[in-house]
């Protein structure tokens, strides 16, 4: 028997950038209250969470203070050390689960678990020490990607490499890593999909995604795919959340190529590429992994226009007064400073009803 959370429950959320305050402001608008526990102070989350906790993840006495305060703990990043869970798991309910973080965490058991569910994925094979890197290559091909296998984000922990030179293994300083064939791919696109704890599955129209300097520049929707192709992807999502026994917004990337689709890599949590879901659609993302780790039923995640959505990387924030076009729904993460590389906000342009 589910039992959904009451009005008026606290949703705990682990990591409090801007994952972390939208998740928020979808709950306060649900009539839940948040408690955001994060290692920084005054964070994106934090300032508009009813509560909020500064410490860090390896201070047990805080996140057991953080735990009796909260109805359900959910997070909006994926590298949460295991002993954070440790703790949080003894007392109360954690969604998504382990099992999806654990998977995710790491890029070779991702694979691993894709491959074993029966779906396609660019060829890889593990790389420890520099003498792994030649026998790697010839089970991948050339040219390759040499990935750390934990904490990669961003494009961060990426070597592209088009000969096998070992020397290159010495430059991840010892991380387990993974070489991964290189993808041909036509486009990139990611489906956020959820599923609730009744196991009901619902997926958002895939979206279509550039990346420049291996930050996600832009997201359309809809992706300029073949239906049928549309239909494979949210089949592919469906069949990880089910594996999974899933229960939240994941977010899948895609590489389309001329065979059919290879799933890259899936992310537990709300997605940087389902934040078009904000102006495309009467639920949004964040509203619906908040019912589904609430124990509510999901909405259907319909398309109500075309949008295209580009972030605001570094010292584009300072181009605000441009954008801020009729049609353009600004959406800004109360950060101060505008290092290079930072996501400071994002545009939704809307381009079209359906
Ligand atoms: P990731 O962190 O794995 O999502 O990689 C960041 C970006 O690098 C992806 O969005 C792709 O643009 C590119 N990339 C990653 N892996 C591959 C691959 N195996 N083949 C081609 N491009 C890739």
């Amino acid at each position: 028997m589910i039992e959904p959370l009451p009005p008026g429950a606290t949703i705990g959320i682990l990591g409090g950038g801007q994952l972390g305050r939208m998740l928020a402001l979808a709950a306060v608008r649900l009539g839940l209250r948040t408690h955001v526990f994060d290692a920084s102070p005054n964070g994106p989350g934090a300032q508009v969470a009813t509560n909020s906790t500064t410490a860090a993840y390896t201070d047990t006495a805080a996140l057991k203070a953080f735990a009796r305060t909260v109805d359900v703990v959910t997070y909006e990043f994926e590298n949460i050390p295991t002993e954070a869970l440790d703790v949080l798991d003894e007392i109360l309910p954690i969604r998504p689960g382990r099992r999806a973080l654990a998977v995710s965490q790491d890029r070779l058991t991702e694979k691993e678990f894709l491959k074993g569910i029966g779906l396609a994925t660019a060829p890889y094979a593990a790389v420890t020490t520099p003498d792994d890197l030649a026998r790697a290559a010839e089970r991948t091909g050339l040219p390759a990607i040499l990935k750390t296998r934990r904490f990669g984000y961003d494009g961060k922990g990426q070597i592209r490499l088009q000969k096998a030179d070992s020397n290159v293994v010495e430059r991840l300083n010892g991380a387990p890593a993974i070489l991964e064939g290189f993808v041909k791919f036509q486009r990139e696109v990611s489906v956020i999909a959820a599923r609730g704890l009744d196991g009901a599955t619902v997926a958002f129209d895939p979206g279509e995604n550039v990346h420049r300097d291996g930050i996600l520049h832009r997201t359309t929707v809809p992706a300029a795919m073949p239906r049928a192709r549309v239909q494979d992807a949210v089949l592919i999502a469906a069949r990880i959340l089910e594996a999974l026994d899933y229960v939240g917004v994941m977010g899948i990337e895609l590489f389309e190529h001329q065979g059919g689709l290879i799933v890259n890599e899936i992310a537990p949590r709300v997605h940087n590429s389902g934040h078009w879901t904000q102006n495309g659609c009467v639920i949004d993302q964040f509203e619906q992994h908040i019912r589904a780790i609430a124990g509510w039923p999901l909405g259907d995640g319909r398309r109500h226009s075309d949008v295209v959505m580009e972030n605001l990387i570094g010292a584009d924030v300072d181009r605000v007064a441009e954008l801020a076009q009729d049609g353009v729904a600004l959406h800004l993460y109360g950060k101060t400073e505008a290092r290079p590389g930072r996501k400071m906000g994002h545009v939704n342009r809307i381009t079209g009803r359906t």
